[in-house]
């Protein structure tokens, strides 16, 4: 499976499989113990937790996938000076693969804390690791075929739903198209079936999943971070999209112990976006979900912890301590919080809008969404810069594009290198002083009619696919109560607390696009990520000075005793 047509096969197992040279193994010596294993000993089995590193010294390994509870590929042979690990040893993810010796092998084992300690002090192999890691990740994702089986209809609003999770979360998987595929029909009919159960996951190790919701989907993966009540974070990140990642990634690298708890999968709104071509160091653009993958790696390669489809509830402070409640009723603590939970689009005012919500109406344009508007109309509404980049990302496949837009034109609210390039386009209409006043169609979206409130006009056309991009609102239902918040939601910062960042309640910080007066873009989030570090650092070296600056909310109180304030 780890081959190539169109590499240099040589080339290509060079590059997953490397072989470190002796001085780089004299050097890992000091971070592990040797031991031996005899033949066809299991050192480790998909599924587990934060396996080691192991190095061959001498000897054989075989890396071994499953699909359905039973073996089904030899996947890798390693041997002298050779290592395992794919993207999971950088996390304390479930993991995908069994590795089991073929003869009597002497290893080098490199323990997790030791492991993580030799990322942050040893850049050059930390590099060959980490770009192994990836490299084998990619492998797998391309095969899938010991990922997850999605069953389901690719157009349908849940199905999409999973699809994006296993994604973004860059996990194995196939989907199963049963509009298009009749192995998919076969398969459906032989397990028994039916509509209510779609969309149904066949997990590698057998397990069958009907309808699954995001957490109890990602609970079966093994892709959540346990809620240890025992652990207290330096700095607890919630939420990573990029002002949440790059707060990770400066934390762990600074040696602060560092966890993201994302509502969903890491990308945020940038996730959303085919190609984001204004961001430092990306002439050629790169797509949201790209760059997330990166921000992820990179910060679990310093040692920080991401726990997915976790959505915080609440936050209160007891004795300098944080306790973020989750959804579930489990908890994470942490001596300072970082708020990086952006904002979620706005919706349309449409009678039967949440219907379709799931069927036919879009807050993303990526790779996905395109595919299944190939060769049709689609309609894209909003005149901001992600509207811009939807409306012509879709126009590459779809066969036309309507952008539809409240104002007379889009020189206020979108870039001028965006106007440019759809003025003129011949699959793009720019619709001006356009509303949408009615959708319809059956168990799916199939047509839209919109309004021109110059002439009084409507316009209906055959359209399954809308995109919606109008903007967003911030995402602090969870923080009410406990940080003072603007009109609008979005978090108050007052630099005079100790910094730009510093909300008030001290050793709360708020970043990126939730915060009050915040540019919405991704540099500047990934920016106000990096830098609000510093006065995390600040304030955990000086908690009572904040600690006296404090301006708590109502229901809080002080002396010892908590400031309750779960929302
Ligand atoms: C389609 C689109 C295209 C864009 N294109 C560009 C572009 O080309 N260039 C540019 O500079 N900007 C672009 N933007 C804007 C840019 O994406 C945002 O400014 C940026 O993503 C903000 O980052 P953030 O981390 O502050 O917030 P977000 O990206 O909103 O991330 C917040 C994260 O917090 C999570 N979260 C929310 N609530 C909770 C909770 N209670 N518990 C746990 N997690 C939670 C969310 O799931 C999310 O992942 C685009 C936006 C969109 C929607």
């Amino acid at each position: 499976m780890f081959q190539s047509k169109a590499m240099n096969p040589e080339t290509k197992a060079d590059q997953l499989f490397p072989r470190l040279s002796e001085s780089t193994i004299r050097r890992l010596a000091a971070y592990g113990e040797e031991c031996s294993v005899v033949g066809d000993e299991t050192l480790f089995e998909r599924g587990t937790r934060g396996v080691d590193l192991f190095v061959v010294l001498n000897g054989e390994l075989e890396i071994r996938g499953k699909r359905n509870g039973h073996l089904f590929s030899v996947l890798a042979r390693l041997s002298d000076s050779q290592f395992t690990g794919e993207l999971d040893l950088l996390s304390t993810r479930e993991s995908l693969l069994d590795c089991i010796s073929v003869r009597p092998t002497r290893l080098l084992r490199i323990r997790r804390d030791e492991f993580r300690r030799l990322m942050r002090a040893e850049p050059d192999i930390a590099e060959i690791v980490t770009k192994a890691c990836v490299r084998r990740r990619n492998e797998l994702l391309q095969d899938a075929t010991g990922g997850v089986l999605l069953i389901g209809r690719r157009t349908c609003g849940p199905t999409m739903l999973l699809q994006r999770f296993l994604l973004r979360n860059s996990y194995p998987h196939r989907l199963l198209d049963l509009a298009a595929e009749i192995d998919a029909v076969e398969l459906f009919e032989s397990l028994g079936l039916s509509e209510e159960q779609l969309p149904v996951a066949v997990l590698p190790d057998g397990r069958v999943l009907h309808r699954p919701n995001i957490i109890n989907f990602a609970d079966n993966l093994g892709l959540n971070e346990p809620a240890d009540p025992a652990s207290v974070y330096d700095v607890a990140v919630v939420g990573a999209g990029p002002s949440g990642l790059a707060a990770a990634v400066y934390a762990a690298s600074e040696g602060l112990t560092t966890i993201a708890i994302e509502g969903n999968a890491p990308g945020g709104q940038a996730g959303a976006s085919s190609k984001i071509e204004n961001y430092l160091g990306f002439p050629t653009g790169i797509s949201g979900q790209e760059l997330a993958e990166r921000a992820q790696v990179q910060a679990q390669k310093f040692g920080a912890r991401l726990a997915v489809s976790r959505n915080v509830a609440g936050v209160c402070k007891k004795d300098n301590i944080f306790q973020l409640l989750l959804e579930d009723g489990s908890s994470f603590s942490a001596r300072s919080v970082v708020i990086a939970t952006g904002a979620r689009y706005r919706k349309l005012d449409l009678p039967n809008y949440e219907f379709y919500e799931t069927q036919g109406i879009h807050y993303a344009a990526t790779a996905m969404e395109a595919a299944i508007c190939t060769g049709e109309e689609v309609i894209v509404v909003g005149g901001g810069n992600s509207a811009g980049q939807a409306a012509l990302f879709l126009s590459q496949t779809a066969h036309h594009v309507h952008l539809l837009i409240r104002r007379s034109n889009l020189a206020s609210t979108m870039s001028d290198y965006l106007i440019q390039r759809i003025t003129g386009h011949s699959k793009i209409t720019l619709h001006s002083n356009s509303t949408i006043v009615s959708l319809s169609g059956d168990s799916i979206l199939r047509e839209v009619t919109w309004e021109k409130s110059s002439t009084g006009s409507c316009t209906t056309r055959q359209v399954r696919n809308v995109f919606v991009m109008i903007g967003a609102s911030p995402n602090t239902e969870w923080l009410r109560g406990a940080v003072e918040l603007d009109t609008k939601g979005f978090v108050k910062t007052d630099p005079s607390r100790g910094s730009t960042y510093s909300t008030t309640l001290p050793g709360l910080f708020a970043v990126g696009d939730v915060r009050a007066g915040s540019t919405k873009r991704v540099a500047a989030a990934a920016g106000e990520g990096a830098a609000a570090i510093a006065a995390v650092h600040a304030y955990l070296g000086q908690p009572k000075e904040f600690e006296t600056s404090s301006v708590l909310p109502e229901n809080s109180k002080v002396g010892g005793t908590a400031s309750r304030t779960f929302v």
